[in-house]
């Protein structure tokens, strides 16, 4: 059996996080080494690795996402804007083969991204 995610190990209560927002498909919790005044991680209770792993059966949960991003980002009172950003793959910098979104805010972000 292949050996669950922290992400997994988050949701099943097994490590602690500084949980945010949860619903029946998702859990946002606090990132641990924030890049931003706010960064928190958005990951589907459903375990997809990547983006390159989605399929058309997962629109619905990837999509339902963006809809906790927007009520965590409300929450949180991001009203002058956030940043949404999804690693996918090694070239991108992504360490936990558990697809997620980071939702950063609380300060102005330069483009292109690093
Ligand atoms: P990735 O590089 O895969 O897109 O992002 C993984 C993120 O997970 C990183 O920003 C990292 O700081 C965060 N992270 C890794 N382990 C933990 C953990 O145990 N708890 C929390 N809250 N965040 C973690």
């Amino acid at each position: 059996m292949t050996a669950k995610t922290v992400f997994q190990r988050i949701i099943d209560r097994e490590i602690p996080a500084d949980i945010v927002y949860e619903d029946d498909r998702c859990i946002a919790f606090k990132d641990i080494h924030p890049a931003a005044p706010v960064h928190v991680l958005i990951v589907p209770k459903q375990l997809i690795a990547t983006v390159n792993d989605v399929t058309p059966a997962d629109e619905p949960v990837m999509g339902h996402l963006f809809s906790a991003a927007k009520a965590v980002a409300a929450k949180l009172g991001l009203a002058g804007g956030y940043r949404i950003v999804i690693n996918c793959g090694p070239d991108a910098g992504q360490e936990v083969m558990h697809v997620h979104l980071h939702l950063l805010g609380g300060r102005k972000f330069g483009w292109p991204p690093g």
